[in-house]
């Protein structure tokens, strides 16, 4: 399969700016084509509708809630009109300010976008004098990565390409002594990077390796299955290997061991953003990275402190922490709480104040979504009647959890909205209050979770506030009296 360079020209020339767009250039060897930009604020803002028209592939825009989709070099991509928010992969990311909508077309602050391409989709991506523009370097890997959820009755793993593959390129068959085999022709993976071992789970070891055009995927198994198959999914662009255990267990302690994970005993912190990726700057210079971290580590100290409460905390200094990397540490520690902080930013400078997110709703409710497509495969066995009635079941626990999670982050949310009233803000307005982020993110579904924005930082007098130690510590102290407001609730309910 071709690998190429793709190049993105930038030609600010006034002769090619007319009116409030310039014209970005395209060029793929021969191809040329131009992305739209349109001046805002006194700044280029890019044409996200445009730029991944031209760049990604299965560009979907959703009309009613204005949610722009599409693939770009081989991850799931997803931008909210007006919103501070972004997804890559389902998971969920802050932007350094809101996208803008003009009819119909989301736009970006150009330079803010080419810092988000480098971090999260071309990290090689490079300025050209000579052509005036930025290279776009294409990882040369067809497999970008391969992921493993466990379920009660078996694994999925999901191995996400940057090509369309088809049924044909696949290949799956199970050896001798508990190896299953999985061959993927014309594909390239880093095989370094995917070598890896699982204490616990249906598989114990996975083993790639590359021979010449095909990669071969080796599964050392830890159960017997009592089936296997394969399908393939084009959002995100991946091929969906599904391994079946026999069940144990019933609904009932399921339900137990789901009412048990309440506890409040583990609590995860994110400060947002880090390392080179600074989230939003100030007038100033003043990087909302550094507050969120203080912030996080003062909160933190709170907890250690004055509960039995164990901290767990996604980064504790100014490094670049990737996605998956946060939501591992966060799984990894079974957390039963996770908490993320950032600063808000807005083009325009007037706009103050906190406000608190819960990231799930139930009216898209991704989630049960995903379990929906999973159990599917899982009907079309042989056993149909078998599984049938396992999968409602599994399926009526995935929504209870969900509706769980998000009852108990919206009440997280809300006490920390109080909280900050109550302890930090001088007037009530300060609070923007709390919100829903009208989307949905795989995350939610491990443990209710909340993002704190604690003012603007592209507001003079927020940035006042944020700038003190005072501030920051009464922020912190909020978080923390919410925090165990919401814990004492919590454990009241469940003792009942
Ligand atoms: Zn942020």
């Amino acid at each position: 399969m071709k690998k190429s360079l793709i190049l993105l020209s930038v030609f600010l020339l006034s002769s090619l700016i007319y009116g409030q767009t310039a014209a970005f250039l395209l060029k793929d060897g021969a191809r040329v084509e131009s992305v739209n930009m349109k001046m805002l604020y006194g700044e280029e803002w890019i044409s996200l509708n445009h730029f991944l028209k031209v760049f990604g592939s299965s560009l979907h825009l959703d009309k009613k809630q204005m949610i722009l989709s599409a693939n770009l070099n081989g991850k799931s991509v997803s931008f909210y009109a007006g919103s501070m928010f972004f997804s890559i992969d389902n998971q969920l990311m802050h932007l350094s300010t809101t996208t803008e909508l003009f009819n119909d077309e989301l736009y970006y602050p150009l330079s803010e976008y080419l810092l988000l391409l480098r971090l999260y989709f071309f990290s090689e991506m490079i300025y050209s004098p000579a052509e005036k523009g930025h290279i776009l370097k294409p990882s040369g890997f067809t497999v970008q990565d391969i992921t493993f959820r466990e379920f009660k009755n078996g694994t999925i793993i999901r191995i996400q390409t940057t090509e369309k593959y088809r049924k044909e390129h696949c290949k799956l068959w199970e050896g001798p002594n508990n190896w299953l085999y999985f061959t993927l022709y014309e594909a390239t993976a880093d095989t370094a990077a995917f070598a890896k071992t699982f204490s616990e789970g249906t598989v114990r070891e996975m083993v790639p390796i590359q021979t010449g055009e095909s990669l071969q995927l080796s599964f050392r198994l830890r159960k017997k299955l009592s089936s296997y198959d394969f399908y393939i999914e084009e959002n995100p662009r991946s091929i969906v290997i599904t391994l079946r255990t026999p069940v144990t267990g019933d609904t009932q302690t399921q339900l137990l061991e789901k009412r048990s994970k309440w506890l409040i005993d583990t609590i995860v912190l994110d400060a947002g953003h880090g390392g080179k990726d600074p989230g939003a700057v100030a007038y100033d210079g003043t990087q909302e990275k550094m507050i969120t971290l203080d912030v996080v580590k003062r909160l933190g100290k709170l907890l250690e402190r004055n509960s039995e409460i164990k901290v767990v905390y996604t980064r504790t200094t100014d490094v670049f922490v990737p996605i998956k990397e946060r939501t591992k540490i966060a799984n990894q520690a079974g957390g039963k709480l996770f908490i993320s902080v950032h600063c808000n930013s807005s083009r325009n400078r007037q706009a103050y104040g906190s406000e608190t997110y819960l990231l799930s709703t139930e009216k898209n409710d991704r989630a049960v979504e995903v379990t929906e497509l999973e159990n599917k495969v899982i009907k079309f066995e042989e056993n149909q009647e078998f599984y049938e009635k396992l999968t409602s079941e599994q399926h009526i626990l995935a929504v209870m959890t969900q509706n769980q999670y998000q009852k108990e982050s919206a009440r997280l949310a809300d006490f920390i909205e109080k909280k900050y009233i109550k302890k930090a803000h001088s007037k009530r307005t300060y609070s923007r209050g709390v919100k829903q982020a009208g989307f949905y993110v795989l995350f939610g579904a491990s443990m209710p979770n909340v993002l704190t924005e604690i003012g603007f930082i592209s507001n003079r007098e927020d940035l006042r506030r944020l700038k003190t130690k005072e501030y920051r510590q009464k922020i912190a102290e909020a978080m923390y009296e919410a925090i165990m407001e919401f814990k004492e609730k919590n454990e009241q309910e469940i003792r009942q």
